[in-house]
Formats: structure tokens, C-alpha cells, sequence
């Protein structure tokens, strides 16, 4: 069905609520496994009901901020869905309970039992006033990340519109523009300091409430981490710092010699080549119908995805003043329609919505099929891999969408995957020693910040700018203030679609195959069991970063030696 033709009723949280009971009552009452798995089914029902007439109120509400019908919808669900959201819990409880456990585990695995079990003891209504003066919080932050106003040549842009000049072909101009950058944030750093105390200190409290000494534990459950813990990632990290930062500045040194300057700034960060960075040919039309093209020569799986995208109208892709800013892949569960969402603004980041984005969408759309509605609650370490494998599996297209600078773009990509890597342990590690230590100053906080770069971007020289350069730069990554412990997951999941990347430049057809299989396992595994389960080498074995520098570095052009 066509996105606009779609059915809209609101559902009455009154109504919902007490179907939720009702069943919860039933499951009390069930005599056998047979028949709760009956009642989960009903279960099914209601939620997938209520959760698609939400989505699919906010998406309207999305597409056009200016509609004041959806925007009460929306507003509606935002202001009911908590009650809804307990009464929700409170059945999955009886269900959990089941002394018919093992029974409906068959059903719906092991996993979806612990994430359960991990979701109860995340949240509890001892803990509901701190959590809405967290949201207050993130709100907070998030408001003033998006109010800002930097004045630019005469014109006045916020932070998203300054970026394309930070990447700017020309130095003097990026230089500018970071330097407004990072003006904005030594203007609002001390409030920025202070939203963070407070919310470190509620996160502490939390944790406290539950019987914890601090936040780290809780964050972990609260990202559904079920099969490793802060040890394992402290132990990745430390592969990391030992051997694949070095590497990473063998990298950052040859975009240094690219780039013909002597020394690389902070402002030249994100800028791969002297001639500026790739940019997509064609109208946002044009790159629409390459991606048909793309998918359709993929894969049959694929091909079938794309055109069910395209035949029933799921993406909303240009930009438009009444829309929404930013971008995101969402599902409609009662129609098994994945449904993207971006605005097209002429850089790289639009070809990112036909690889990344749809390889969210695939996944989602692959797992939309799976009756068992716990298969589709797929973790981000999970998530992250379907999406950034799909930007190196769709890279063999990449001529449709660049052109000439198609080459270009895919040494781009490639280094880009590589040097994210230290950055996103660097924010992982800052967030364990914040959260061990809830009483440190803002300025202690900085300088943890500080020391971190030199270990994890030791090559960053923030020449006169001197808020970052006392270890400010944090401040700006959003996730460290509203998703905490959650940036681990993507840097976990680069080192996955890194081992597809090798895969597929030496078998295509078996590493998707190997891919497919993932998508379709969604969350029905535990991770390291998953990887293992379609060959890939879990992040967390010994190891497994050299090996992977040893088959990297001929392919950046990088002689390794020792190892
Ligand atoms: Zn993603």
C-alpha cells in the first residue's frame, strides 16, 4: 500500500491499555504454553496496531510541520504513550513470568527473554521523576545545539548549515568556519558544562536508586547489551590505542601529503582531497532512479525491496521548507513497510540515504516478514551493520551516483571507515571514566578529554583555538549528552562492514550471502553467536584489529611492518 494511502485512526490509549490488561489476565490464567503463545499473538496485534498509527502520525507530522491535524496526532501519542508504554510492560511481565518459559522460548528465542529481562530492570517507577528531569535535560541541550546562530557572511546559519563550509575546498574558508565553530561553543561551553554535570548526576542517581554505585551498569542495560560488558570493550579499546591508532595516522598522513599542507589543522578534518571532496551528479530524481538501478542488479532480495519502496511511495527524500530537519529509516510494522525519511542538500550525505539508510531499511524490511515481533528489536551494534556493510556493498555503483570522482569517493569512504575508528573509542572511553567518576569538575572532565586526544588523534593540532584546545571538543558530539554508551556500537559495527569490505573484494556472492543471512538472523541471536554464525570474526577475539590492519593496509597504500 502506497505511504499516503495508508488508513489513519487514532488509537484511544483508554482502549489499548485495557487490551493490555485483558491480555495480561489471560496469560495469568492460560493453562499451557500452547495457549500463551496464542495470547502473544493477540499481543502482536494490538501493539503492531497502536505502534503504526503512531508512526505513522509522526511521519505526517514530519512531511509537513504545518499540518495542524497530525501535529495534535503526534502530540497525543507523546503524551499517552508513557501509560501506554507501562501497561505494555506490565504484560510482558506475566509473560516473562510464564512457567511456560521454555515453551515460548521456542517460539520466540532466548533472546528476546533476556532483552526482557534486562528492559525490567532498567526501568522502574522509582526512578520516573529523575527521567523526565533527564529528558528536560537532553531537551535542553538539544535546543540549544539547534538555536544557534552563527553569523556567516551576512547571513545567519545554524550549525547544520555552517557545515558544508568546515569542509570546505578551500582552507581559508574552512578555517573560518571552524573558527566560527568553535566561537559558538566557547560561548555557551559553561552552560554546556552544566547541562552535562546535571545529567551525569542524575544518571548517577538513577543507577543509585536501583541499588547501583554507578551509572555505568545501567547504561549498558539500557543500550540491551546481553551478551558483553565494559571489560570486553575495555579490552577492544586497548587493541585499539596499541595498534590500530598508529595505523590510523599512517592513514591521516597520507591525506596529510594529499592535501599538500604541512601540518594538518583541526579545520582540515573531513576533507580527503585538495580538489574538495566528491559530490553526487544529477538531481535528486537522477539519484532515486540510480538506486533502482543499483538494487535491482544487486540482488533479486534486493531489487524486490527497492521496487516495494518505490511502488508504494516509502521514501520522502527532498528538502522542503515545511519539513522536518535531518533524516531517519523508520518502520510501519501493520504494513511491513520500512519508510525512509531525509532532505537531500546536494553533498555525498544524499548517495549515504540510497546506501546507508536503505541498508537499514533492507534489514527492516527482511525482518518485517518475521511473525515473531521480537526479532525486529535488533540492538545498534546490530543495526549499525546492515547499514555501513551496505555503503561497501552498493560500492561497486558508485559511478552512477559520482561519476569521473566515483574512484575518489570510494578512497574516501574507505580511509573515512579507518579513522573513525579511534575517534569513536575515544568518546566510549571518556563516557566510562565520567560515569566511575560522577563527582569530577567540568575542568577535570575537559582534561580527561584532552588526554584522550593525545592517545587516540595524537597528529589533531587545534592551533589558536583555545576551547578546543583545552578539551571542549567533546561537548559537541550529541550522543555523549542524549544516548549515553552509545557510540561503541557504531565503531563495533564499522570493524563488521570492515570485514565485509575484504570480504567481498575477494568473494561478492559469499559475503552476501554472509550478509543476507545476518539481516535475516536480525535479533533472534545472541551477538558474538550471530557473527560467528555467518563467519565473521567478533571485534572482541584476540587479535582480531591486527589481522585486520595486516589486510587493510595494502589497500590504503600503507606498508606494515612487525606485524
Ligand atoms: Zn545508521
Amino acid at each position: 500500500m502506497k505511504f499516503a494511502q495508508m488508513p489513519y485512526k487514532r488509537i484511544d490509549a483508554g482502549d489499548v491499555i485495557s487490551r493490555y490488561a485483558q491480555l495480561e489476565r489471560a496469560m495469568h490464567d492460560a493453562a499451557d504454553g500452547d495457549s500463551q503463545w496464542e495470547i502473544h499473538q493477540r499481543y502482536y496485534e494490538v501493539y503492531s496496531e497502536y505502534l503504526s498509527m503512531m508512526t505513522i502520525a509522526e511521519i505526517r507530522n514530519d512531511v509537513d510541520v504545518t499540518d495542524a491535524y497530525y501535529k495534535e496526532e503526534k502530540a497525543y501519542y507523546d503524551e499517552v504513550n508513557p501509560e501506554v508504554e507501562t501497561a505494555r510492560l506490565s504484560y510482558l511481565k506475566a509473560l516473562a513470568a510464564s512457567p511456560y518459559r521454555r515453551e515460548l522460548e521456542r517460539h520466540i528465542g532466548k533472546v528476546a527473554f533476556k532483552s526482557m529481562d534486562i528492559a525490567f530492570r532498567a526501568m522502574d517507577e522509582k526512578i520516573i521523576d529523575l527521567k523526565q528531569e533527564e529528558n528536560r535535560l537532553m531537551t535542553e541541550y538539544d535546543r540549544l545545539i539547534a538555536t544557534a546562530e552563527i553569523d556567516w557572511e551576512g547571513e545567519t546559519l545554524n550549525l547544520s548549515l555552517l557545515r558544508p563550509y568546515m569542509t570546505n575546498v578551500d582552507r581559508e574558508v574552512r578555517k573560518r568556519a571552524w573558527r566560527k565553530f568553535t566561537e559558538y561553543f566557547s560561548e555557551v561551553g559553561d552552560r554546556l558544562d552544566d547541562i552535562y554535570d546535571r545529567l551525569v548526576k542524575n544518571r548517577t542517581a538513577q543507577a543509585q536508586r536501583l541499588g547501583a554505585e554507578d551509572f555505568r551498569a545501567l547504561g549498558y542495560d539500557r543500550m540491551n547489551r546481553h551478551s558483553y560488558g565494559p571489560e570486553e570493550v575495555e579490552q577492544f579499546r586497548r587493541q585499539i590505542k596499541q595498534d590500530f591508532v598508529p595505523f590510523a595516522q599512517k592513514v591521516e598522513e597520507n591525506r596529510r601529503r594529499r592535501l599538500g599542507i604541512e601540518k594538518l589543522a583541526f579545520y582540515d578534518d573531513g576533507v580527503a582531497f585538495s580538489r574538495g571532496n566528491p559530490r553526487p551528479i544529477g538531481s535528486p530524481r537522477e539519484i532515486m532512479e540510480a538506486g533502482q538501478r543499483m538494487y535491482s542488479e544487486l540482488s533479486p532480495e534486493t531489487k524486490e525491496f527497492f521496487d516495494f519502496m518505490m511502488e508504494n511511495e516509502l521514501f520522502d527524500v527532498l528538502g522542503r521548507k515545511t519539513k522536518k530537519a535531518g533524516g531517519y529509516m523508520t518502520e510501519i510494522p501493520k504494513y511491513s513497510s520500512p519508510y525512509i525519511f531525509a532532505n537531500f542538500n546536494g553533498t555525498s550525505g544524499d548517495v549515504d540515504v540510497i546506501t546507508h539508510e536503505c541498508g537499514h531499511a533492507f534489514q527492516g524490511y527482511i525482518s518485517g516478514k518475521d511473525p515473531v515481533m521480537e526479532h525486529r528489536d535488533i540492538t545498534m551494534d546490530t543495526a549499525e551493520i546492515h547499514s555501513m556493510s551496505m555503503e561497501f556493498f552498493t560500492s561497486r555503483w558508485m559511478e552512477e551516483f559520482f561519476g569521473e570522482e566515483a574512484d575518489a569517493y570510494r578512497k574516501m569512504q574507505l580511509e573515512d571507515a579507518v579513522l573513525f575508528i579511534p575517534y569513536g573509542c575515544m568518546v566510549d572511553e571518556f563516557q566510562h571514566i565520567v560515569y566511575a567518576n560522577p563527582g569530577m569538575s567540568a575542568r577535570e572532565r575537559h582534561e580527561v578529554w584532552k588526554s584522550l586526544e593525545k592517545e587516540y588523534r595524537p597528529h589533531l593540532d587545534y592551533e589558536d583555538a583555545a576551547y578546543f584546545a583545552k578539551g571542549g571538543f567533546w561537548q559537541k558530539q550529541s550522543h555523549i549528552y542524549t544516548s549515553p554508551f552509545y557510540y561503541i556500537d557504531y565503531v563495533l559495527s564499522q570493524f563488521c562492514a570492515l570485514q565485509y569490505k575484504l570480504w567481498m573484494d575477494k568473494d561478492y556472492g559469499e559475503a552476501w550471502d554472509s550478509y543476507l543471512q545476518l539481516c535475516r538472523i536480525s535479533a533472534g541471536r545472541f551477538y558474538e553467536d550471530m557473527l560467528c554464525a555467518v563467519g565473521l570474526t567478533s571485534p572482541f577475539s584476540q587479535g582480531s584489529v591486527r589481522r585486520m590492519i595486516q589486510s587493510l593496509a595494502p589497500m590504503l597504500g600503507i606498508v606494515e611492518s612487525g606485524i
